[in-house]
């Protein structure tokens, strides 16, 4: 079963994707963790990843797309994948799909979280890690672009997904393991 978690920043894909990880032995790739990673590790591709993190605007599609083709192809990812953080744009929407067409890879669901713009300038002022660190772009100047560029850049895709008849919508102001239960059901009447 693989999957994509779409909504803007703060709709909860992560958590669920981790929920999924969890419970269904599915795999969480994360784009933003991944580009975190390098940002950690000092090299190049984090020194460039932090400037455009830092503005919240999005990496170059071509990059990303290479790094996703990378990832979905490792041993780990064979059992499922959630997709949490790409595909961003149109240009990612379509190179996913043609790079799951020539892997022979099904797409299962295209699962929108969709939540309301104040509410997440809200819950990402307050997320923290359970380190209780916090995410330097979850300022709320930050946000506000992250959700902005959410807006003009990833939003178009929407159609794209609808238009295959392949988007679930689910409201996402609902309660964690809500939310959770609902997207179970999504990918249960999908099997
Ligand atoms: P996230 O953790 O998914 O909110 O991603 C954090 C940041 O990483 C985003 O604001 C972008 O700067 C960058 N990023 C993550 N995924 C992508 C992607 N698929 N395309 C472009 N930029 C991305």
């Amino acid at each position: 079963m693989n999957i994509i978690l779409l909504g803007p920043p703060g709709a909860g894909k992560g958590t669920q994707a981790q929920r999924l990880e969890k419970l269904r032995g599915m795999k969480q790739i994360s784009t933003g963790d991944m580009l975190r990673a390098e940002v950690a590790s000092g090299s190049a591709l984090g020194l460039e990843a932090k400037s455009m993190m830092e503005k919240g605007l999005l990496m170059p599609d071509s990059i990303m797309i290479q790094m996703i083709e990378k990832r979905i192809s490792e041993a780990d990812c064979r059992n499922g994948f959630i997709l949490d953080g790409f595909p961003r744009s149109e240009k990612q929407a379509i190179a996913l799909d043609e790079m799951l067409t020539k892997k022979n890879i099904a797409l299962n669901a295209v699962i929108l979280l969709e939540v309301d713009d104040e509410a997440l300038v809200a819950r990402l002022a307050e997320r923290c890690a359970p380190d209780g660190t916090r995410r330097e772009d979850d300022n709320p100047d930050v946000v506000r672009a992250r959700l902005k560029v959410y807006q003009e850049q990833t939003a178009p895709i929407l159609p794209y997904y609808e238009g295959s008849k392949r988007l679930k919508r689910l409201n996402g102001m609902l309660e964690v393991e809500q939310v959770g239960k609902k997207i179970d059901l999504l990918i249960d009447s999908a099997l």
